[in-house]
């Protein structure tokens, strides 16, 4: 007989779906830090329609993107789904998982009950004119982020996804590291390889911020894997080894710098001058480690408002500031004498097409990118996981959550291609301090 409700880590039999499910929630009252706002409870498992696909999820990764929903910043995301119809008065994060398909809409010719798939979290609608027309789907009005800017996201035990989001699911990996790395890892790639001309390419110098971080450390292994020149930047000299193992060329310490933050008015002369010479001793920064005076063809951005001036000025001519966020704020501000004189472009970019997620996972599969899995939790920590990333305490790379997979030691498949880094692997440990004092 079927059960109603099962507990998290118990698999239905294949192909049954239960009435409810565990997730982790997201309520407008209690928008906030995520320690608070996210909360475990029962709720109904979302109906599939004939376009749709119905996962067991069997690990969630952990993004940025479900901070920014804890808080109701700076998009309430269940005013969202309320405009768009979808009824629910909650939201269920997280835009990475792997899973095992449950269920599948009559139309649905892959996948098939049964396979074993990683999620990429863009959907759109298929028969929107611009994506019949063959455009990117990336810049249909109907794009829109899974388990973000839709409902019923990773953090539960099924998840409703569009079948063209799952991709086979590398056998050499973990659950839990199958998890970890799409988002990050699609959005990297369609930065360095999807705005011709200024693509990655062999010998190029590329500088990327949060290299230790999660985009981050996706860009300097897609860079690697071409044979361009990444040169890392990271707040602290004990994530330089990771950054090394991932194939940076050299690290800078931001922390040696003072010139951050919105540029100083071009008339205010003395306070234009102190930044100048401040973004002029990190550019020769980069220069000490290419070993030469040549600037980052391409420079991988995120952080936004406190390093753009610094991007746009030490980006090479002719080359690229591409930018996928603005963590640290929106007000861009650049000095457009260095824009226009040494003819640089300043490029948004935001997740992936199906190719490019396609294309990451087969560096992934063929083992030339790592998940940079740094840390595996549990269902009920998804709150402390997240908090950690919105302190900016969490570990090196890419961090995932168990939900329907046992944990390692508990007949779990072991894990050949991601083990824990040796940073990572120290960082968990700090981050398993803070998680029992932010407890
Ligand atoms: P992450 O793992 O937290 O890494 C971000 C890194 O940024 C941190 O490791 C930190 O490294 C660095 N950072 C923090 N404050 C900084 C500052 N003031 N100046 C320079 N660097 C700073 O996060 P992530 O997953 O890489 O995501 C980064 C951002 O991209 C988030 O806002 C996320 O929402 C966004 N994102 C957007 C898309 C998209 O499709 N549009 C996709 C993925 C992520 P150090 O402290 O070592 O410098």
């Amino acid at each position: 007989m079927t059960q109603d409700l099962y507990p998290v880590g118990e698999a239905p039999p294949l192909g049954i779906v239960p009435e409810r499910m565990h997730a982790c929630t997201v309520r407008r009252e209690r928008f906030g830090p995520p320690k608070d706002s996210l909360k475990i409870e029962v709720v109904p498992v979302p109906e599939v329609g004939d376009d749709e696909v119905l996962v067991y999820v069997m690990a969630a990764g952990v993004n940025y993107n479900n901070v920014w929903a804890s808080m109701g910043v700076p998009i309430d995301v269940i005013a969202q789904h309320q405009k768009a119809g979808l009824g629910t008065d909650f939201h269920i994060g997280g835009s990475d998982a792997s899973g095992i398909v449950y269920k599948v809409g009559k139309n649905v010719a892959y996948p098939r009950v049964g396979d074993e798939v990683v999620i990429h979290c863009g959907m759109w609608d298929a028969h929107c004119p611009h994506v019949q027309a063959g455009g990117d789907p990336m810049y249909s009005p109907s794009f829109h982020i899974w388990g973000y800017e839709s409902n019923w996201g990773a953090f539960a035990q099924f998840t409703k996804v569009q079948p063209h989001q799952c991709l086979p699911r590398p056998r050499h990996l973990s659950w839990e590291a199958s998890a970890a790395y799409m988002l990050v890892g699609a959005t990297a790639y369609r930065m360095l390889h999807g705005f011709a001309p200024n693509t990655v390419k062999q010998g190029d110098v590329v500088l990327v911020w949060g290299a230790a971080g999660g985009l981050g450390s996706m860009a300097l292994q897609i860079c690697r894997s071409v044979g361009a020149i990444p040169v890392a930047v990271v707040s602290s000299d004990d994530k330089f080894e990771h950054c090394m193992r991932l194939g940076a060329k050299g690290c800078i310490n931001r922390s040696d710098f003072d010139h951050w933050g919105m540029l100083p008015h071009w008339t205010d002369k003395e306070g234009f001058d102190r930044w100048l010479a401040g973004a002029r001793r990190f550019g020769k920064a980069i220069w000490d480690i290419v070993g030469e005076k040549r600037s980052p063809a391409i420079v991988f951005e995120h952080p936004g408002e406190s390093t753009i001036p610094t991007s746009l000025f030490t980006c090479d001519t002719g080359g690229m500031v591409i930018i996928c966020a603005g963590t640290t704020g929106y007000n861009a501000t650049i000095d457009l004498r260095y824009l226009w004189m040494r003819q640089k472009r300043f490029q948004g970019a935001h997740f992936a097409n199906d190719e490019q997620a396609a294309g990451i996972n087969a560096l992934v599969s063929a083992g030339k990118v790592d998940p940079c899995l740094s840390r595996t939790f549990s269902f009920a920590e998804i709150p402390m996981a997240h908090q950690l990333m919105f302190e900016n305490q969490h570990p090196h790379g890419n961090m995932a959550v168990l939900v329907g997979a046992p944990a390692m030691g508990m007949g779990a498949k072991p894990d050949e291609g991601s083990q824990d880094t040796p940073a990572g692997s120290e960082a968990a440990s700090a981050a398993t301090q803070q998680i029992a004092e932010l407890a």
